[in-house]
């Protein structure tokens, strides 16, 4: 009967509006109706990328859009570096090396972000780099790596192609894909895109199609010269999504509606640090430093005395706030409380609420109602803004 308060950083709540949108009467993907669909929803999600370049739709999970952005550009034996800070920037690192790449590793300690003087420092003694792979939004720790500058460093310091996992944050974070430089950028669905699992979409500069037309690639389903070719045609090779891009139409209407896209972006920031001050309130330590969070997921240490499993079960069972557990060797000693997409302050000091009722049960120390404060202060003063 109770809602299951969804506070994972993806999957993630899906609007009424975009549910009824799915729900539509089924189209076939060779009609012209689609192709209105087509066209109209990959022009305006362009902004939720920063770009003027084609939207790509790949009926998958955002790892097949990942791995078409490694299996489109380099070849076997080539030399590639792939920035992590996570347990997705591992991820990265996995595809490459299972598709015969020479990787280049520049790992940070979890909870870290990767600046530009560590890929400085890095790229120095390498001459031969055909990409350079990273997270923009570290969804194991909620690093936010400053991909502006790195992408900046990659144009500098190398002749590289830059590649970005943006899975866990376009929709939520600033984007400014030409701006910026970054050459593939890809998301998925489920995340602050407000959309159940299954499209990913993928953007690549022109500079980036060069490689790919050079590149030769095998693949098959997820060739992305064949995307091309029928996005110009305002359709897909096969059969897409079709149910989810009705859905990703209404995404954008609602984003529409609240202003744009750096309004959307602007709530995920109040909703970040909404957080981050209730849990400095309840004295309890969040994984990263305010300079390189994350707007749409925080990484929260396991508070004081309490066993982390035990925690996180109790707040299921009883309040029904479902937070996720950490990843890889952060697990048992964080959990990650989602904020993106569909979620907003109001969410907040709900959660924020029933973790504090939670914690009381457990005879955590602590002033009731701090949190709850804290967060509502970051709130009220962002409307005053
Ligand atoms: N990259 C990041 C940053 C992610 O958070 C995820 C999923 O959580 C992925 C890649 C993989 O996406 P998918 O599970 O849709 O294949």
């Amino acid at each position: 009967m109770y809602p299951n308060i969804l506070r994972h950083p993806g999957p993630t709540p899906i609007p009424k509006k975009v549910e009824l949108a799915m729900t539509q009467d089924m189209i076939s993907h060779r009609t012209v109706e689609f192709v209105n669909l087509y066209q109209e929803v990959t022009q305006n999600v362009k902004a939720f990328f920063g770009t003027k370049q084609d939207i790509l739709l790949l009926p998958s999970g955002g790892t097949a859009a990942l791995e078409a952005a490694v299996v489109n550009t380099v070849s076997p034996g080539e030399e590639v570096v792939v920035i992590s800070v996570g347990a997705f920037g591992d991820y990265f690192i996995s595809i490459c090396e299972r598709y015969g790449l020479h990787v280049h590793k520049l790992a940070k300690n979890w909870g870290e972000a990767c600046t530009k003087e560590d890929l400085i420092e890095f790229l120095k003694p390498l001459s031969n780099i055909k990409a350079v792979f990273a997270t923009y939004n570290e969804t194991s720790t909620g690093i936010l790596n400053p991909i502006e500058q790195l992408a900046e460093v990659v144009r500098n310091h190398s002749d590289a192609i830059f590649i970005v996992d943006g899975v866990s944050g376009i929709g939520g974070v600033p984007a400014e894909m030409d701006q910026w430089g970054i050459d593939i950028l890809v998301t998925g669905s489920q995340k602050a895109m407000m959309l159940p699992p299954g499209l990913a979409l993928l953007a690549v500069s022109e500079r980036a199609w060069k490689v790919i037309e050079a590149n030769h690639s095998t693949a098959y389903y997820l060739n992305l010269l064949s995307y091309r070719e029928w996005a110009a045609k305002g359709m897909t090779p096969n059969t897409p999504a079709i149910s989810l891009i009705k859905g990703l139409s209404a995404v954008c209407d609602l984003v529409e509606e609240e202003g744009g896209i750096s309004k959307t972006v602007e709530r995920h920031e109040v909703m970040k640090n909404m957080v981050r001050e209730a849990m400095r309130a309840l004295s309890i330590e969040l994984l990263t430093s305010d300079k390189y969070a994350s707007p749409t997921v925080t990484a929260i240490r396991t508070p004081e005395g309490l066993d982390l499993t035990a925690f996180l079960g109790h707040l299921k069972k009883k309040y029904h706030l479902d937070f996720a557990g950490g990843l890889g060797h952060l697990q048992g000693e964080i959990f990650r409380f989602g904020h993106m997409g569909y979620c907003f302050p109001s969410d907040i000091l709900q959660s924020v609420s029933l973790m504090e009722a939670g914690l009381q049960d457990l005879s955590y120390q602590f002033e009731p109602g701090a949190g709850v404060k804290a967060a509502q202060d970051v709130f009220l003063s962002s409307l005053r803004k």
